[in-house]
């Protein structure tokens, strides 16, 4: 896990880790701190102090002020990050049906995992990429495509090619983990480097080796898979403390608790 952010304007890029532009994951390194309000064109960025240290949030309270739908002003022009033990005894169950039931349409993903990499990690719906943006606040993915929330822990938002793979051998595209429907999911290219071509509205498509299974979208396009072809399993996240749920709606519960920026376990 990490890094996510970089601790000066002048740091490289191997203290930092990526973040959404234009289709693109970027490089979050100190230059990308201390420009970013021309990357966006606005004027009231300033990621930085005087002093050329990145203002990040470094303490659990900050973390959660930050990442919550309503930032506390005092975190605007933050770098949002948090750290593994900031959310110790979050639990998420994951029930995968073991054969999938094909949809007439598309079900949508909602919040919280829609499937498992292969090394149990979740992957999640898009980041809410507008909404942290509108707080002046950027949550950058490490290397490997995740991030933390107080609400699911760490989850990714990219393939980026970086965990777990099984090779299939007819050149296709590598095994990477499981949706929530019970559909495989594959990596975005084949072993020649192309992507598929034919996929449907949820980002899949159907061959005679493998049925019916998803292909990752592009690590920059915040899209994992679309939507969903089959019923959708079902996400228990246990171990939520008062303190990391806005609104403090109890322990535990599943499927409630709004997540930051619309991110989070709601399982509607
Ligand atoms: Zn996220
Ligand atoms: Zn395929």
């Amino acid at each position: 896990m990490g890094p996510w952010s970089p601790e000066t304007i002048t740091d490289g890029k191997d203290k930092g880790g990526k973040w959404f532009h234009g289709g693109k994951l970027h490089d979050v390194d100190g230059p990308f701190v201390k420009n970013i309000g021309q990357l966006y064109n606005d004027e009231k960025w300033k990621l930085y102090n005087e002093d050329g240290t990145v203002r990040v949030t470094k303490t659990r309270e900050a973390f959660m002020a930050a990442a919550r739908p309503d930032v506390d002003p005092a975190y605007t022009n933050h770098v949002v990050e948090g750290q593994a033990e900031w959310v110790e005894g979050l639990y998420l169950t994951v029930a995968i049906p073991v054969t999938p039931v094909r949809q007439d349409t598309p079900v949508n993903l909602s919040h919280g995992a829609m499937g498992l990499a292969l090394n149990g990690v979740a992957f999640d719906p898009p980041a809410p990429i507008e909404a942290i943006l509108g707080a002046y606040t950027i949550a950058p993915l490490d290397d490997h495509g995740g991030h933390l929330n107080p609400f699911e822990g760490y989850h990714y938002h990219a393939a980026t090619g970086s965990t777990k793979e099984v090779a299939q051998s007819d050149g296709h595209a590598p095994l990477i983990g499981l949706a929530l429907d019970g559909y495989p999911i594959f990596a975005h290219l084949d072993t020649d480097g192309n992507p598929s071509t034919d996929l449907d509205e949820c980002g899949g498509h159907s061959d005679e080796v493998r049925g019916y299974h998803y292909h990752a979208g592009s690590p920059g396009s915040n899209q994992i898979i679309k939507a969903f072809r089959g019923a959708r399993g079902v996400t228990t996240y246990e171990g939520l403390s008062e303190a990391s749920q806005p609104g403090g709606k109890g322990k535990g519960q599943k499927g409630k608790g709004k997540g930051p920026k619309g991110e989070g376990p709601q399982d509607e």
